[in-house]
């Protein structure tokens, strides 16, 4: 008998949209993407397939050096290995300003818990 969560990630054949219609999707980590590994790195090697890009964006500090963050580079490259995607901390700022004025990245779709998170206001 099969049991759930023992499926390999299914890799689609299909052609993927014209770079016109390819969307850039962030993922939340924090009780977005852990509430359901399995099921995220399906929909993201569906998304990347299509040929859209997809990021992993979380508000927890991991652009410097120190303890904090190095640990959360760690947790977060072990967590997110099987995505196969490039994770973006922004150090507790707003996260669709980090994407933009910090990576010149326009989200087109965000898929997170805490929408306050996205679009913080001071
Ligand atoms: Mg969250």
């Amino acid at each position: 008998m099969t049991q759930p969560y023992q499926h390999e990630i299914v890799h689609l054949e299909t052609e993927p949209l014209p770079p016109n219609q390819r969307v850039v999707f962030a993922i939340d980590y924090d009780r977005t993407y852990t509430r359901d590994p399995f099921l995220f790195n399906h929909l993201i090697a569906a998304m990347r397939a299509r040929g859209h890009r997809v990021f992993i964006v979380t508000s927890r500090c991991g652009n410097g050096y120190d303890s904090v963050c190095l640990e959360n580079q760690k947790e977060l490259r072990e967590a997110t290995a099987d995505a196969h995607c490039q994770v973006i901390f922004t150090d507790l700022g707003p996260k669709d300003w980090h994407m933009v004025r910090k990576l010149g990245i326009k989200v087109d779709i965000w898929i997170d818990d805490t929408m306050h998170a996205v679009i913080k206001t001071k």
